[in-house]
């Protein structure tokens, strides 16, 4: 018996327990292919959290980066990388950390428990302040070595959500949240996710004395979602700027995001769940992501506000109109982004406000909606590219660069699958 066998009998069951939500879920959709994906889709969404999250063992060492921001506190910025408030008490007083300064990013090795291992952050180029877990307390010290640049390739198997997954391949966050943002038109990272779906990335690690100081930017990463491979190359175009482009040059960006909501470490453990509502809501005509209070919301794609207000049952809402016959709606907000008002100009991924449970709604959940001219579409069926390709008089440049990169996700894309029986 393989070690899963458990957990499918667990997820048949969840899956009959949840089939009362399959009718619901149907009737958001207008067209009966439609109606099949979601049908399918939400029978296979309980064997993806829940069910596994909690049974796969956790690993050992967890790496995470964050920045510290203007406005921040040590405190805030330790509890963001998930220390423990007895560690924070005592790394609060460490005269080491006390020098951070916005734009700072720190490194933290934080195990299952939450203890602190190691923190680490850039003070200069080519010094890193490093604190270290000792038998009473912690020490720090000064390393000043030269910074260098490597190339790291990793893949991973998502279990339960991309952090996860990051997680245990040692990726950190600022990676997987740049994974998540190349691949935002084409895969919601809340909804879309199921177990076995792969990826492999090639990123910059900065070095510094033979220690990851912190990473820098995507070269190239592979998404497989569902049996479907998605690739993305970083490129800088001749005339400036840059993007992320699939081998054959067309651009990754498309005209809607997936998912309306930030993809972070919180927001990710929220995707599969639920809420009640939704079982009872008849005429429900949009996608609800269940996700803590203030999560923030970002504009599906380029618009403008058509209203920003109270509105019924939405409670507080933001309506985007959109180039066509597009518009796209985000209710149950707690609270509204500033500076959004009728006639309000919008780009794709500017906040326009934060998750709550203002309106008709039992819980912290956002209620978004797709309409085209004016009538509900499901979101999921549109996927309009927006991005310009990769100019044809750069294409040559762009395949030299392209080459290697993709020849080193091969390599990555070896299917792990095997491991999981
Ligand atoms: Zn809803």
């Amino acid at each position: 018996m393989t070690p899963y066998a458990p957990l499918r009998r667990a997820a048949l069951v969840a899956a009959l327990v949840f089939s009362g939500m399959v009718l619901a879920v149907a009737a958001m959709a207008p067209s009966p292919e439609a109606e099949a994906t979601l049908l399918r889709r939400s029978v296979v969404e309980p064997v993806a959290l829940g069910v596994t999250a909690s049974v796969l063992p956790a690993p050992a060492l967890y790496v995470r980066e964050e920045r510290f921001q203007r406005g921040d506190t040590l405190a805030g910025l330790l509890s963001r990388l998930g220390v423990t408030a007895e560690d924070t008490r005592r790394l609060i007083r460490m005269p080491a950390l006390r020098m951070l300064r916005p734009g700072h990013v720190v490194t933290a090795e934080v195990d299952a428990d939450g203890d602190a291992l190691r923190l680490s952050y850039l003070a200069a180029r080519d010094t890193q302040m490093v604190v270290e877990r000792a038998a009473d307390g912690f020490n720090a010290r000064q390393l000043a070595a030269p910074l260098h640049t490597q190339t790291v390739l990793r893949e991973g198997v998502i279990q339960s959500s991309l952090f996860a997954a990051t997680d245990a391949a040692g990726v950190p966050d600022s990676v997987a949240i740049q994974i998540a943002d190349i691949f935002a038109g084409d895969v919601d990272f809340h909804r879309d996710l199921r177990r076995g779906d792969r990826f492999a990335v090639v990123y910059e690690q900065h070095f510094l004395a033979g220690r990851a100081v912190h990473s820098g930017r995507v070269l190239a990463a592979e998404f497989v979602s569902q049996g479907r491979a998605l690739r993305a190359v970083h490129y800088e175009r001749a005339r400036g700027g840059s993007g992320y482009y699939a081998p054959d040059g067309s651009n990754l960006r498309k005209a809607f995001l997936r998912s309306p909501l930030e993809y972070t470490r919180i927001s990710s453990g929220f995707g599969m769940r639920r809420h009640p509502f939704q079982r009872s809501w008849r005429a429900h005509t949009g996608v609800d992501y269940a996700a803590p209070t203030g999560t923030r919301i970002r504009a599906a794609g380029d618009g403008r506000v058509e209203f920003a207000g109270f509105k019924g049952g939405y409670g507080n809402a933001v309506i985007l109109r959109h180039r066509g016959q597009y518009s796209t709606l985000y209710g149950h907000l707690s609270r509204v982004a500033p500076g959004m008002r009728r006639g309000t100009r919008v780009a794709q991924g500017d906040i326009v406000g934060y998750v709550g449970s203002t309106g008709w709604a039992t819980g912290p959940h956002l209620h978004y909606e797709f309409q085209v001219a004016g009538r509900a579409r499901n979101p999921y069926a549109i996927a309009m590219p927006a991005g310009e390709p990769v100019p044809a008089a750069e294409l040559p440049a762009f395949r030299r660069r392209a080459e290697p990169l993709v020849a080193r996700l091969e390599l990555l894309a070896a299917p792990p699958l095997a491991r999981l029986e």
